[in-house]
């Protein structure tokens, strides 16, 4: 093959001009990027080898060697891993695989410190060699092909790269980085062995660079000629929890999350029983880019007696603890255990349910915990993660009253961090059921005509304005005991919390109303279901409410959103007999703008539910007409 030049993908280009221009600081990542590549390439010739051994060819220990050339200025990251062919170097390096481009560069416009960390966490990990280099030249063989079956890929990191094959015997790939002026810092094994040390301690094969000693003559260190091994080579999860500090537990977090902050739980159990394994499970205190991408990769690795099987073992987590992040390595798998047959193992079930249980217990532990920061810890988790919990209530069937117990609202009481128990503590005397009310935004929700009874009467309802909210209603009925129940559906009826007095009095009003009622009923026919007199309002003359079993006018407008249908079914016009416009209206009774005010009363009551007019105009109209009295 003769040397052929190829054009980057334009998302590359993309990639790349930014990795040039705007990353400064964490510079020295880039080792930790190719390191985890070399690595990876380690993980997946052990996997490939367990059908074809002879892949191991003669060296079946697998490493990673470092090495620099002062007067070359260049960097040198070899492993004998499972190598690349010409055409996945083409592949693998011009082209991104996954998307995230975008968010990517999203991240990096908003963050003013360019921080290159973030690159990581993108899937253009390679890229980061550009960072400190003007030229990256990759040589490599694909383990299992011909020693003159190598590649030679080269590029300035701009537009273009060149291809061509080699004679290569290793099997492996050699990743040299040709240094920029002003990058000679990393020309040391000093520095480069604290980098390692810093970012790939954990990577459980061994990286090896040469050993130095001191030179009398010469006054400086010298190449020993000798290798040494930099790191711990030991993977983390399977040492001791004694010996783990809490440091290490953290720096692994970020190795393996790219996620800056410190985590906000972890948990490391060694798990014996029916099912074999370790559980090396990580609760993240911010959400990801990508949270709300239900196909996402998971964040659990899997493993078999310390080999790596995949990454993205989604069927060892449910989904709605896709956040998330961790290790386990079990004893029982087979090594060659497939998707297929992860998703039907029992074993593989056992150690979801089990996993599942940790990472609730560990969320419990901080919710339940008296200390102020662990509290605020929560709350901060809440709103990053806690619509994402939600999610659990109708998948984990198993969970629901644990999940219920961790999820926290907002209520007439408090603007967030309301949980159940919260609210049962201040639940009234004679109180049976949980009161809630579904709406936009907070402050629509606060300003809900239907909730001035219970303000009145000090009762606190739960204010439900999170998309996911009206799904999760739709599983969760009841919280120990005590109905979820709707201040805007059906007739409001407070039972024991009215008294004798209060009970006959609105009989009395809802019997004087009668006929007003009938007239109305009359004027908006075809608008309302039904029109009743009601007790719940106090300083609002009328209100919307819909029937025991309809769908919630706010429920509605977010399947219309999502381009769904919803059900049409017309509210119930609900008015307050003790209100001066409607005293006014009974007065009206015979006049000509009876019909006018009728619909104006209902348009508001429409709009005081966040609901949108059907006929804007005519409204404006009618109102303008009363309030000019034409
Ligand atoms: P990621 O590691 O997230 O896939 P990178 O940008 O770091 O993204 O690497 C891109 C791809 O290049 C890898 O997925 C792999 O296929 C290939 N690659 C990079 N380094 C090596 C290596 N040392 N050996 C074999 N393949 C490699
Ligand atoms: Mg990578």
């Amino acid at each position: 093959m003769d040397k052929k030049t190829h054009s980057f993908q334009a998302e590359v280009k993309q990639i790349l001009h930014l990795v040039t221009h705007s990353l400064y600081s964490n510079k020295e990542i880039f080792l930790r990027e190719l390191v985890s590549n070399a690595s990876d390439a380690c993980d997946k010739l052990r996997f490939e080898a367990l059908d074809r051994p002879a892949l191991f060819e003669d060296a079946p220990n697998l490493e990673v060697r470092i090495w620099f050339d002062a007067e070359a200025k260049t960097i040198t990251i070899r492993d004998n891993g499972v190598g690349m062919s010409a055409d996945e170097a083409v592949a693998h390096l011009g082209t991104i695989a996954k998307s995230g481009t975008r968010e990517f560069m999203a991240a990096l416009e908003g963050d003013k410190k360019k921080d290159a960390n973030l690159i990581g966490q993108f899937g253009v990990g390679f890229y980061s060699g550009y960072i400190v280099a003007d030229r990256i030249t990759v040589e490599s063989r694909r383990a299992g092909l011909q020693h003159d079956q190598g590649v030679r890929w080269s590029s300035e990191g701009t537009g273009e790269f060149e291809v061509e094959a080699i004679t290569r015997a290793e099997r492996g790939t050699d990743v040299i980085l040709h240094l920029r002026e002003g990058e000679e810092e990393f020309l040391s094994a000093w520095k480069l062995k604290s980098i390692v040390g810093k970012y790939s301690d954990h990577i459980s094969l061994p990286i090896l660079m040469k050993k130095e000693t001191w030179d009398e003559e010469k006054k400086a260190q010298v190449d020993t000629g000798e290798w040494e091994t930099v790191n711990k080579a030991a993977a983390l999860w399977t040492r001791p929890k004694s010996d783990i500090t809490d440091q290490q537990y953290q720096d692994f977090y970020k190795q393996i999350s790219y996620d800056q902050e410190p985590p906000l739980a972890y948990t490391h159990n060694r798990v014996e029983g029916r099912s074999e394994y370790t559980q090396l499970l990580y609760v993240p205190a911010k959400a990801p880019f990508d949270l709300w991408n239900r196909d996402k990769r998971g964040g659990v690795k899997l493993y078999v007696k310390r080999v790596f099987i995949m990454d993205d073992a989604e069927a060892l987590m449910p989904v709605y603890l896709r956040f998330v992040k961790g290790v386990i390595d079990s004893a029982d798998l087979p090594l060659n255990v497939s998707r297929e047959l992860l998703q039907e193992s029992r074993d593989v079930k056992a150690i979801r349910e089990g996993c599942t249980k940790r990472v609730l217990a560990m969320l419990e532990d901080v919710a339940q915990s008296e200390d102020v920061s662990q509290k605020a810890k929560y709350a901060e988790f809440w709103k990053q993660f806690g619509a994402v919990l939600k999610e659990g209530i109708g998948e984990d069937h198993a969970n629901r009253e644990r999940l219920a117990k961790l999820y926290r609202f907002a209520s007439t009481h408090a603007d967030e961090g309301v949980s159940f128990a919260d609210y049962k503590s201040r639940m009234k005397e004679g109180q049976e059921e949980i009161y809630y009310i579904t709406a936009d935004t907070l402050t629509a929700a606060k300003a809900s005509p239907q909730l001035e009874i219970f303000r009145k009467k000090g009762i606190e309802v739960l204010l439900l304005v999170d998309r996911v909210d009206e799904w999760m209603l739709s599983h969760l009925y009841e919280y120990e005991g005590h109905t979820l129940t709707s201040v805007a559906k059906g007739s409001v009826d407070l039972g024991k919390l009215q008294d004798e007095a209060e009970k006959k009095q609105a009989e009395a009003a809802a019997e004087a109303a009668k006929p007003l009622i009938e007239r109305l009923k009359k004027s908006l026919e075809g608008r309302a279901k039904d029109v009743r007199a009601t007790t719940r309002l106090v300083d609002s003359p009328a209100c919307i409410v819909v029937e025991e079993g309809d769908m919630s006018g706010h429920l509605a407008r977010l399947l219309k959103q999502a381009g769904q249908s919803a059900p049409e079914s017309k509210p119930i016009l609900e008015v307050n007999p003790e209100h001066a416009l409607v005293k006014k209206l009974d007065s009206a009774e015979g006049s000509e703008h009876f019909d006018d005010l009728a619909q104006v009363l209902f348009d508001q009551a429409v709009l005081a539910e966040g609901g949108q007019l059907e006929d804007p105009a005519a409204y404006v109209r009618r109102v303008n007409a009363l309030l000019t009295g034409t």
